[in-house]
C-alpha cells in the first residue's frame, strides 16, 4: 500500500474548522482508494505562539521537511497584530515558505457554474473563466533587504522596503509558468511594472529569454501590473496562465479571486524544485469574524487537498473525484453562508464538509 506523510497544520480562527473537513474527505479517499496517508499535526501561528513562544518551532518546521507534502489552514488574528514583526503568525508562513525553498505559488481560478450568481461581476463576464495565477513567492518586497523603520535624526520615521530580484530567481519561476502553460493552453502572460521598477525590468528580460530559447512553442505576453489588474475585472477570460512578481501577485491573485464570489472556495498550492516537497492551503486568512462559527466554507481547504493529491502524489483521480464531489454538492444547491443567495440552501461548515464525504462515499 502507498504511503504518503501530510504534515497538518491548522492554525489560527477558522484553520481547525476547514482543516478538520479537508481531513475527513481525505480520510475517506484513502479508505476508498487503498492508500495510506499518515497525518501528523502541530500547531503553528498564534496558537503556536501562545503554546510555545515562537510562530514556527524546530519541531513543526522538521515535520515540515519530513513529510511528503504539507497543508496549511491560516495563520493569524488580532489577537496578535500588536507583536513585532519577527513574531507575528504570518511569520510561520514565510519562514515555511522559504526553509521548503517554495518559490512558487500556483493559483488555479475557475467558475463554478452552480456559483455564477455569487460573483460581483455579469455572469457574462466571467462565464468560462479559467485561469491559473503564478506568484513568485520567496522574493521581492517581502523579502528583501535593506527593511524597516528607522527614526531619522530630526525625529521623523522612514520605513524601507527593497524590491529585489536575481536573475536565477526569475529563471525558476518563469520556468513553472512556461511548463504550467504548456500542460494548458501554451500562453503566458508575464506580467510586471518595466516601465518604472528597474527590478521588474530585468523580470521582464530574463522571461523572456527563457522563452525564447527553452520555450518556443509558448507564446509569451506582457502586460503592466495596473493594466492586468484593470483587465482581470474588465475580460477575465482573455487570461489563461499569469506568472508575477512576489507583491504584484498577492494583489491581483486576490483580485483574480474574487472573480469567483469568495475567496472561500479557492486552493492553492505553494511548491519547489523538487516537485513532491509542496505545501498545500485556502488562499484566505484565519477569517477572525466567523472563527468558531461553524459558518467558515471548507472548499478552498478540501480543493487544496485535491491539488496536493494531484501535484505531490500523482493520485489523479482521487483529485478528480474530490473536484466532482464539490462540484455535485454545489450543484444541489448546498451553500456556506458567504457563498449563500436566494433559492439555496444555507449549511455550516461542518454540514458542507459533510455532504462532500457523503458524495465521495
Ligand atoms: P481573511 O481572508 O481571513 O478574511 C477576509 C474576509 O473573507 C472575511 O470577511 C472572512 O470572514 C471571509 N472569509 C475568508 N475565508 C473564508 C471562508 N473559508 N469562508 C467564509 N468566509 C471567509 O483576510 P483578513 O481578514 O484580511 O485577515 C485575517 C487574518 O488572517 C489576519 O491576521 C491576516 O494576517 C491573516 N491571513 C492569513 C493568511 C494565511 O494564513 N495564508 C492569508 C491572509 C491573511
Amino acid at each position: 500500500m502507498k504511503r504518503y506523510s501530510i504534515a497538518v497544520f491548522a492554525g489560527d480562527g477558522i484553520g481547525p474548522e476547514i482543516m478538520m473537513e479537508a481531513v475527513n474527505v481525505l480520510d475517506v479517499i484513502q479508505k476508498k482508494h487503498g492508500i495510506n496517508l499518515f497525518f501528523v499535526e502541530e500547531l503553528v501561528g498564534g496558537a503556536s505562539i501562545d503554546e510555545y513562544g515562537a510562530p514556527l518551532t524546530d519541531r513543526a518546521l522538521d515535520f515540515a521537511r519530513q513529510s511528503d507534502a504539507v497543508m496549511l489552514g491560516a495563520v493569524g488574528g488580532p489577537k496578535w497584530e500588536g507583536l513585532d514583526y519577527a513574531m507575528r503568525p504570518e511569520r510561520a508562513l514565510l519562514a515555511l515558505r522559504k526553509e521548503l525553498g517554495l518559490f512558487a505559488n500556483l493559483r488555479p481560478v475557475k467558475i463554478h457554474k452552480a456559483l455564477i450568481n455569487a460573483s460581483t461581476l455579469k455572469p457574462e463576464v466571467i462565464d468560462g473563466v479559467d485561469m491559473m495565477v503564478i506568484r513568485e513567492l520567496t522574493g521581492g518586497l517581502y523579502f528583501g533587504a535593506p527593511r524597516g523603520i528607522e527614526t531619522l535624526k530630526d525625529g521623523t520615521e522612514r520605513g524601507v522596503n527593497t524590491l529585489v530580484y536575481t536573475s536565477p530567481e526569475i529563471e525558476r519561476i518563469a520556468r513553472v509558468g512556461f511548463e504550467t502553460a504548456r500542460k494548458r493552453r501554451k500562453k503566458l502572460l508575464s506580467v510586471d511594472k518595466a516601465n518604472v521598477l528597474e527590478a521588474t525590468e530585468l523580470w521582464r528580460k530574463v522571461v523572456t529569454r527563457i522563452g525564447k530559447d527553452e520555450f518556443p512553442d509558448v507564446e509569451l505576453s506582457h502586460m503592466y501590473v495596473d493594466n492586468c489588474s484593470m483587465q482581470l475585472v474588465r475580460n477575465p477570460k482573455q487570461f489563461d496562465v499569469i506568472v508575477t512578481e512576489n507583491t504584484f501577485g498577492d494583489i491581483l491573485s486576490d483580485e483574480a479571486a474574487m472573480l469567483t464570489g469568495s475567496i472561500g472556495m479557492l486552493p492553492s498550492a505553494s511548491i519547489g524544485s523538487e516537485k513532491r516537497r509542496a505545501m498545500y492551503e485556502p488562499i484566505h486568512g484565519s477569517a477572525p469574524d466567523i472563527a468558531g462559527k461553524n459558518m467558515a466554507n471548507p472548499i478552498a481547504t478540501i480543493l487544496s487537498a485535491a491539488m496536493m493529491l494531484r501535484y505531490s502524489f500523482d493520485l489523479i483521480a482521487p483529485a478528480q473525484e474530490i473536484e466532482k464531489a464539490v462540484e455535485a454538492v454545489l450543484n444541489k444547491g448546498l451553500r456556506t453562508a458567504d457563498i449563500f443567495e436566494a433559492g439555496t440552501q444555507k449549511v455550516s461548515c461542518t454540514e458542507m464538509g459533510a455532504a462532500i464525504v457523503k458524495e465521495l462515499r
